[in-house]
């Protein structure tokens, strides 16, 4: 740290991403990415795009905002693409929350809502989760604060109903309630509509997982309009260029290809309700998740344990260590191939060899 850094900003504890190894090649079931390439129709879409790089990308992204509105049944004017949804996320933080606008979210969710928090100086709140790990919406009622939830959550991969939500949305009108649906496509029902219905709900979005494009970076928030014109007026105070034309052009193909991805999420959500089976037989407990991960724990493993004995033997899971989740580990669904490997070397790891 240099003497320059903003006396503040020294407080601040960065996220961590999860560990992209090079040492060997794992079977990588840490970071939540697809185990599925992206289409080769999107393969093709930028190669095209690559000859025009030296041109700046599309500020407003016009075709990509028309497309997505297409495909989720909403306005383009309620819709901002963004950098990944982590973008939209900062977006978010950043216009609303405030000394006097704080933010409630569960106390294990994703580690990002915290660092956004103290990054832009925001009071922040983590309500507990029951003991099963699920959301008590009635926690959620009135509390005076913006709202970040996952939904599903991570790394739990439970989920709230949408009615649920509507219950959070109705009884805090005057407070943003964001709804990250990253994982949504594996097995939940998405709340989008209700952008219409409700002008505090911002629901964000990303490509990183259904749509095979970890690597490109696109995510996009769908709100009110107004709410839409305030995270606008971030982007265009901070970086108008968001998304670079290759994921411009990788996100139009991709969701030309919408079935081929959506059936691919099909697949993983049968691969994890095959591991989880697959895992409680061995003594584990699950999480019942509607996300591409799964949350697990065994009576005679500690979390640290079983990642360390998995990773000796190529088999990369995430460990949090965090309050609540020191036992557990989240697993990424990949193919059955790669299940079918995590179990073999986690009988292996059981029987202590
Ligand atoms: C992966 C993830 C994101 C962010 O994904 P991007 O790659 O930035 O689009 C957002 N929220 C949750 C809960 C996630 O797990």
């Amino acid at each position: 740290m240099s003497r320059f850094i903003r006396a503040d900003l020294d407080a601040v504890k960065e996220y961590v991403p999860g560990e992209q190894p090079k040492d060997m090649r794992y079977v990588k079931l840490n970071t939540n990415e697809s185990p599925f390439p992206p289409s080769p129709k999107v393969t093709e879409a930028v190669t095209k795009a690559a000859k025009t790089l030296n041109l700046y990308s599309d500020p407003e992204l016009t075709a990509l905002t028309a497309m997505t509105a297409k495909t989720y049944g909403v306005d383009a004017e309620c819709l901002l693409m963004t950098n990944g949804s982590d973008e939209i996320l900062n977006f978010a933080f950043c216009a609303f929350g405030s000394k006097n606008a704080p933010f409630v979210f569960p106390s294990l969710t994703y580690g990002f809502y915290p660092v956004f928090a103290e990054l832009y100086g925001i009071p922040y709140v983590k309500i507990p989760l029951k003991s099963d790990f699920s959301i008590d919406v009635n926690d959620y009622r009135n509390v005076g604060a913006n709202i970040a939830i996952a939904n599903p959550n991570a790394p739990t991969g439970k989920i709230l109903s949408v009615k649920d939500i509507e219950t959070i949305l109705s009884s805090n009108r005057e407070h943003v309630v964001v709804i990250d649906e990253a994982y949504i496509d594996f097995g939940g029902e998405s709340c989008i509509k209700l952008i219409n219905k409700y002008d505090n709900l911002l629901v964000t979005r990303t490509f990183s997982k259904s749509f095979s494009l970890a690597g490109a970076r696109l995510g996009f928030g769908a709100g009110d309009r107004e709410l839409i014109k305030d995270l606008k007026k971030i982007k265009y105070s901070t970086n108008p260029y968001n998304v670079n034309s290759l994921t411009d052009a990788a996100g139009r193909a991709a969701l030309e290809d919408y079935e081929y991805y959506m059936n691919n999420c099909s697949v993983i959500a049968k691969n994890r309700d095959f591991c989880a089976e697959e895992l409680k037989k061995r003594g584990f407990f699950v999480t019942d998740s509607k996300a591409n991960f799964l949350f697990a724990s065994h009576l005679k493993l500690s979390g640290r344990e079983y990642y360390l004995k998995l990773k000796e033997r190529g088999v990369l899971v995430r460990y949090f260590g965090s309050t609540g989740a020191e036992n557990f580990v989240r697993i990424t669904v990949g193919t059955e191939e790669q299940m079918n490997t995590l179990l073999y070397e986690t009988d292996k790891i059981l029987a202590g060899e």
